[in-house]
């Protein structure tokens, strides 16, 4: 196992399976399903998070800004 993106990777995006950095800005979904689910749905990016709404049929949401721990 020497891929690199596995180092340095904090989690993958739920919708395009990019990597997310540590200490890099992600996004959740607001509803309380989705940031309690066990895989922790996690996007790169507002236009993932819209995309994860196509699937998950929200009646309201928004996308949370966090930040990704440090290591
Ligand atoms: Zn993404
Ligand atoms: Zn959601």
């Amino acid at each position: 196992m020497t891929d690199a993106s596995a180092v340095t990777a904090w989690k993958k995006c739920s919708t395009c399976k990019k990597d997310i950095p540590f200490r890099a800005l992600y996004y959740t979904c607001s509803v309380s399903t989705c940031k309690n689910a066990k895989l922790g749905i996690v996007f790169c990016s507002v236009l993932c998070w819209d995309g994860h709404l196509g699937f998950a049929r929200h009646r309201s949401a928004y996308a949370e800004e966090e930040s990704a721990p440090a290591s």
